[in-house]
């Protein structure tokens, strides 16, 4: 906690044992629905609508958007890019969906290997 997290949410330091981390090497069980040399994509433990899947980088870091370079464009766009298509794979596309990337504490993000949450089937709230 504390200086600890700052160091995290600012980018500064990639835990190789995080919760994520663990999910890629196979040590943490986990339901995959896409996967390649880049990212993979698994649904979430605790959904927050009814297709709640998360799709993460391969690659150890960054643990946020805080600190994002220029040379981080090519990755993060595949994984949109991505993102939208395991959406529409999920049968998303028609009524729509909702991407998020938390970025820090205010935002809620609890595990520190940046992620995008693919959020849908049901007609989602406004933001808070
Ligand atoms: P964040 O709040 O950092 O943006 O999102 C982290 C997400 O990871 C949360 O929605 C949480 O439910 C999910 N999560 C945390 N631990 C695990 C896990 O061990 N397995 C899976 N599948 N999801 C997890």
């Amino acid at each position: 906690m504390g200086g600890c997290e700052m160091a995290e949410a600012s980018g500064e330091r990639y835990d190789s044992n995080n919760v994520f981390a663990r999910i890629l090497r196979g040590e943490i069980p986990s339901d995959r629905v896409y996967e390649d040399g880049e990212c993979v994509a698994f649904r979430d433990i605790e959904p927050a609508a009814p297709t709640h899947i998360l799709l993460i980088p391969r690659r150890a870091g960054p643990v946020s958007t805080v600190g994002l370079a220029d040379e981080d464009a090519g990755w993060l766009g595949r994984l949109i890019v991505r993102a939208a298509r395991i959406a529409a794979e999920q049968g998303l596309a028609e009524r729509g969906y909702r991407l998020v990337l938390n970025t820090g504490r205010d935002a809620g993000q609890t595990v520190w290997h940046l992620h995008l949450h693919i959020l849908g089937g049901v007609e989602l709230g406004p933001f808070a």
